[in-house]
């Protein structure tokens, strides 16, 4: 797999269904068949409306960390409780307009906090700004728990200086590789820019 050679640390995936998203990618199948060709952590990101019913078929596909959103399910409590009993971490997803308060009685269940940095179901966009005051804050919501904060959406060699010093210490880089051909050479300048 080309971007594990290039030096990525997880293989972030988006799963969109057409429905909670305006676009549609691939399932559990895809997944399955992809997970041979590395060993790096299978980050799975389901932009799914409802992810509940099928946080099982992830896991058996080879997800390591399966994140659903916020907006996506009644339950999430129970979403998190889901992935965890499956072995698996367990991560939640923020849309740009869905408050940090959303997840304050969930943080001791979780992994990992996915803040969406744009509106969720196309690639090439551009970095909403308002998202760094939320990162901040939960940054802070955090505090010493284990918890990974990720950022996914417009972020490139000029936002993830902003992005990290804000409190992320995982960022998303679909675009920003993708449209190049040295993903190694992308992979270092985004170290670089921000000094890891
Ligand atoms: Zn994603």
């Amino acid at each position: 797999m080309a971007i594990d050679l290039g030096g990525c640390d997880y293989v972030h995936i988006d799963v969109m269904d057409g429905h909670f998203v305006p676009n549609l990618t691939f399932g559990p199948p895809v997944i399955k068949c992809i997970r041979h060709c590395t060993k790096k952590t299978f980050d799975v990101h389901l932009m799914i409306n409802p992810a509940q019913p099928f946080i099982s078929d992830y896991s058996e596909a080879g997800a390591d960390i399966i994140t659903v959103h916020v907006e996506a399910d009644a339950h999430l409590d129970r979403s998190l409780q889901l992935i965890r009993t499956l072995g698996k971490k367990a991560g939640v997803s923020l849309n740009p307009s869905t408050p940090e308060s959303t997840i304050e009685y969930l943080l001791d269940k979780l992994d990992l906090i996915l803040v969406m940095s744009v509106n969720p179901g196309f690639g090439g966009q551009v970095f909403i700004d308002s998202q760094l005051d939320k990162i901040r804050r939960i940054r802070q919501m955090i505090g010493d728990r284990p918890i990974e904060l990720e950022v996914d959406g417009g972020v490139n060699v000029d936002t993830i200086k902003d992005v990290v010093e804000a409190g992320a210490n995982v960022v998303v880089a679909g675009s920003a590789i993708f449209k190049g051909t040295d993903y190694s050479k992308t992979i270092e300048a985004l170290r670089a820019a921000v000094e890891i």
